[in-house]
């Protein structure tokens, strides 16, 4: 199921190693020795992809109510491993079962109404080494009746198939082994297209060692391999994401993350605050509210069928001195669609606007954050992402708005992104407001933050993107 995804996210970067050799140290369990001969390795592994020979694949499929069960693991036909593998697999199939099973009744018969039904999916990669060491990933996510988990739990073990045991991942890596998958991660999650875009602002918090990101990986033949599930780096739509680092890099001294893209021009502290998908007439004007008691403010990206639709809200925003930019006219996925359905959509939600303020927007937010290389060389005007995501969409919870942004400490400089057309983001906003404002941050336009900030003025089809807003 995910994985032809998680393929074609795999970045194969094919690296001979350099010959380095290990102090003869003692080594005392099969953990180190097998440690040793990764480290000093001369020669590439030789699997890359993930492979078919660590065993046959077991499928077991339960279709029953309300709990179902779609579990793959392979069999390697050594005891011990197998052993262990089936615990993991049961680990996964009862955690699920303690979590969607339905209470039972005092009479002792299984309580049925309003509780949802759940399918467990778990899928698995195998990476073999030369050394016959194989690394494990398994990946488990559930569907309800409400929809499919948007996160994937991803799990790594590892064995050594001649000794027919399990190997501990932290007997495994070596000195520096998080602290280099950290800055190499953050150094190639921000110039890399398209990582270096999407990537969220706090990446330096996310990819921190003791985040734990670097816990689960897998070894293969040219460098140990990292997952990063939807939403734990870049925005859902990115899906899974992989990065294989050569084990050249992951022994080496820590790259020095490339520097951020200009340093500030004021001093003045600054936040943007953004509402993606409306004008609604109810929640926006609650959100203006706020914004006009506490003289801030705010950049909406606004969807052209709505400006059709409320244009007294849309004249209420500017009138407040808020940029009103644009979010297309339904909100199709740019990065779906041909450049004359684009370029039609732009043009009706150029309309839009002119009709109700007499001018064009003058920025833009690509639906879902998603603008192709091609797609921004459409965009006339600027294209604005952001570097902190409330994910107020998901919570629709005003507290788990406020907290999405205060957990973060330092804002200034930051383009904070939310949606103005829940109760619970307009909720979140009278609070947020006069918070920011006491920790003494200007509110401002993301043009205006822009200017400020980088002494740049806006230019069309430019993406202003994650790393740019810290
Ligand atoms: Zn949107």
């Amino acid at each position: 199921m995910k994985r032809k995804k998680l393929l074609s996210f795999l970045l194969i970067t094919a690296l001979l190693l350099s010959g380095c050799s290990v102090s003869a140290m003692e080594l005392s369990t099969t953990s180190e020795k097998k440690r040793a001969e990764l480290t000093a390795k001369g020669k590439p592994f030789w699997e890359t992809q993930p492979t078919k020979q660590a065993g046959e694949t077991v499928t077991v499929a339960e279709y029953d109510r309300p709990l179902s069960y779609v579990l793959q693991y392979p069999k390697t036909g050594k005891p011990a491993i197998d052993s262990r593998i089936e615990a993991i697999v049961n680990d996964v199939r009862n955690a699920f079962a303690q979590e969607y099973l339905p209470p039972a009744a005092p009479n002792g018969e299984t309580v049925r109404e309003n509780k949802t039904e759940a399918t467990l999916y778990l899928g698995y990669e195998a990476y073999l080494t030369e050394e016959k060491m194989l690394s494990l990933l398994f990946f488990d996510t559930t569907e309800t009746t409400e929809g499919m988990s948007p996160h994937t739990r991803i799990q790594a073990f590892h064995f050594d198939l001649e000794q027919d045991q399990e190997l501990l991942a932290e007997d495994l890596i070596w000195e520096g082994f998080a602290e280099n998958a950290s800055a190499y991660t953050r150094s190639y999650f921000t110039t890399a297209e398209p990582y270096c875009d999407r990537i969220f602002g706090n990446y330096n918090t996310l990819l921190a060692v003791e985040n734990g990101l670097f816990d689960r990986f897998a070894f293969t033949s040219e460098g140990v391999l990292f997952h990063f599930d939807r939403y734990e780096l870049f925005p859902g739509s990115m899906g899974i994401v992989s990065l294989l680092i050569p084990y050249e890099d992951m022994r080496a001294k820590a790259p020095i993350p490339e520097e951020e893209i200009s340093q500030p021009v004021s001093d003045r502290k600054m936040v943007a605050l953004t509402f993606d998908d409306g004008p609604n007439p109810i929640y926006t004007n609650q959100i203006l509210d706020t914004l006009e008691k506490y003289d801030a403010r705010a950049t909406f990206f606004d969807l052209g069928h709505l400006v059709e639709k409320y244009p007294d809200v849309v004249k209420r925003e500017d009138a407040l001195g808020c940029e009103v930019a644009s979010h297309s006219y339904d909100h199709k996925n740019f990065d779906k669609i041909s450049d004359e359905t684009i370029l039609a959509d732009l043009e009706k939600t150029d309309a839009a606007f002119r009709k109700v303020l007499g001018r064009s927007p003058n920025a833009f937010r690509p639906p879902y954050g998603n603008c192709s290389e091609h797609v921004k060389t459409l965009i006339p005007m600027p294209i604005y992402l952001w570097s902190v995501d409330t994910v107020d969409w998901k919570s629709r919870n005003a507290n788990a708005i406020i907290h999405e942004v205060t957990k973060l400490g330092d804002l200034d400089g930051r383009v904070i992104l939310m949606h103005g057309i829940y109760s619970a983001t307009a909720e979140a906003t009278a609070y947020l407001v006069p918070y920011l404002q006491e920790q003494g941050y200007e509110l401002v336009t993301v043009s205006e933050l822009i200017e400020a900030k980088h002494g740049e003025t806006p230019e069309n089809g430019k993406i202003y993107g994650y790393y740019y807003f810290q």
